[in-house]
């Protein structure tokens, strides 16, 4: 393998002269600031949202580099995972000529961003286990493949994909691998964030969304070489992170006990969901999951769904998604709701 991002990089990207802001350009302690443009009166909230935020977020980076034990400048910060994998194709995809590969079913938004940047999607489908087809994947690549996607654990599926499987495919593929890690937390498997050291072609992408409970903040992490870094940079919006986040993410960043307390209690609950779901008749089958969703094979998803949404409980139907035929995914609630969502798929069994 020999991987070089100079090989990788779109031209256009490669010239780039980034903007440059007040914020980049003046980084020192100062009294008086007069060089950005903004409010000098004050906000109408508490002051300090008169000014633009820190565009690199480095107080956020300095704690995750602890949580997640890799170097601050290792970090991208984006406005939810969408803009980790919008700006990939953007620096390293030229549109009308690049292609990148997924593996169905999975995370809906490589594609659509896919389309969006007019790069096309190349599929290599799951095996039936919804582990890697190797050899299929192997035949897709050509000198126009700039990522492989990878979700692990895989959405909507919920199992991890085999680590030698991902090791093969970084091993063999000149362009980047990103690994979405979005329901880590919830896996019995490691993250591959120690397995950037070995690979300078691995982007590993991480949310505060799922385990952490901040879907509505919006934060998305990649972590990756320094080189691919600074492109994340280069490329993305000067201020896309606002203060207000910042300071929210800060605070919650503080509370990785409370974290790893909710993370214990839905892996017990899917747990308890699992076996409840498996009891019922017209549950086929139950995926084994590594995420805080379970994936339902059922007689009847349509019916199942609509008679749920009458009781005003909302599921998700991917039954019309490959290899997925019959099934519901489930993500797992509190203890009530999950008891709730029991009881009234048992009275759609009655029906
Ligand atoms: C939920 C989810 C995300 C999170 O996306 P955000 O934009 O960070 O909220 C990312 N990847 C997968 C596979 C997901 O299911």
């Amino acid at each position: 393998m020999s991987f070089d991002i100079n090989n990788l990089l779109r031209e256009n990207i490669k010239k780039l002269v980034p903007y440059s802001s007040a914020r980049d350009e003046f980084k020192g302690e100062a009294r008086v600031f007069l060089d950005a443009n903004e409010n000098s009166l004050g906000s109408p909230l508490t002051k300090w949202y008169n000014r633009y935020p820190d565009p690199l977020q480095w107080k956020i980076k300095e704690k995750l580099s602890a949580i997640k034990g890799i170097p601050p400048q290792h970090i991208f910060l984006g406005n939810g995972s969408d803009e980790c994998i919008d700006i990939l194709y953007r620096a390293f995809c030229n549109p009308g000529k690049d292609n990148v590969i997924i593996c169905p079913p999975t995370y809906g938004m490589y594609e659509v961003s896919a389309h969006i940047n007019d790069i096309e999607i190349r599929r290599a489908p799951l095996l039936d286990d919804f582990q890697l087809n190797l050899a299929h994947l192997e035949t897709l690549v050509d000198a126009h493949t700039k990522i492989i996607w990878l979700c692990s654990p895989n959405n909507p599926t919920g199992n991890a994909l085999h680590r030698e499987d991902i090791e093969t495919v970084l091993n063999n593929f000149d362009g980047l691998v990103v690994i979405d890690e979005a329901y880590i937390n919830f896996s019995r498997h490691r993250s591959f964030i120690p397995d950037l050291q070995d690979y300078p072609n691995l982007v590993v992408m991480q949310t505060l969304s799922k385990a952490w409970g901040l879907a509505g903040l919006r934060l998305g992490m990649a972590f990756a070489s320094e080189a691919i870094i600074e492109v994340y940079n280069k490329v993305k919006p000067p201020y896309n992170i606002g203060q207000a986040t910042q300071d929210l993410v800060l605070k919650a960043l503080d509370e990785v006990g409370q974290v790893n307390d909710m993370i214990k209690l839905l892996v017990q609950e899917r747990t308890g969901l699992e076996t409840a779901l498996k009891k019922l008749p017209v549950v086929e089958k139950v995926y084994q999951s590594d995420a805080n969703f379970l994936l339902v094979k059922t007689i009847d998803a349509r019916g199942i769904y609509q008679h749920l949404l009458d009781k005003g409980i909302v599921v998700r139907d991917r039954s019309k998604v490959e290899l997925c035929e019959g099934c519901l995914r489930i993500t797992v609630g509190t203890e009530k709701e999950n008891r709730d969502l029991i009881e009234n798929i048992q009275s759609f069994g009655r029906k």
